[in-house]
């Protein structure tokens, strides 16, 4: 499956490894993880996103993967405002595929949708999975990153994710 991680508030590149280890204790081995990301705040005034996707192997189904990423989400806290509504986030994960499944249900769309409309998703995808087709749209994410109309100014960032399974790797 691949996970599609977002930080914007703090220390952006340490919510995201603190996301990525715990991912790798709770929902299973990470198996690529993309360069990260900075660009704007889509949808509200804030600060950049850092954003990144990695490539996981699980046995889980999708439903538990999702409670599981809802549970890290909470655990490491996102900032509710008076007016109920979500803002700046220390942590945002998506499911954005699970293998070629198509899944429509109350609670979860995968392929996420839109994620071709956005760069700030393709770009990451495109660095540990440009041949994986979307089993909606039948592109590569390389074509699809070729094809998106999003302009939005996407920069790589210099700083990268660690794999937990190499860091704690005593054999190495
Ligand atoms: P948000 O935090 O705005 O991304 O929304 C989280 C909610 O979106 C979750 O409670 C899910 O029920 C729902 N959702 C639907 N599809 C997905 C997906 N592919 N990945 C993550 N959340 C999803």
């Amino acid at each position: 499956i691949f996970i599609g991680l977002g930080s914007t508030v703090g220390d952006r590149l340490s919510y995201l490894q603190l996301a990525v280890d715990t991912i790798h204790y709770e929902v299973g081995s990470i198996w690529k993880l993309s360069s990260c990301y900075e660009t704007p705040a889509m949808g509200f005034e804030g600060d950049p996103f850092l954003n990144a996707c990695i490539e996981v192997r699980t046995s889980l189904s999708a439903e538990l993967v999702l409670s599981k990423l809802l549970q890290i989400e909470e655990r490491h806290g996102r900032k509710r405002f008076d007016d109920g509504q979500y803002h700046a986030r220390t942590i945002d994960l998506d499911i954005l595929f699970f293998d070629d499944e198509i899944i429509e249900n109350e609670l979860l769309s995968v392929p996420h949708p839109r994620l071709e409309q956005r760069l700030f998703v393709l770009h990451p995808m495109v660095d540990i999975a440009p041949d994986f087709v979307h089993p909606k749209l039948k592109k590569t994410t390389s074509k699809l990153a070729e094809d998106c109309m999003d302009d939005s100014l996407i920069s790589k960032f210099e700083a990268t994710l660690k794999n937990p399974l190499h860091t704690f790797d005593v054999s190495a």
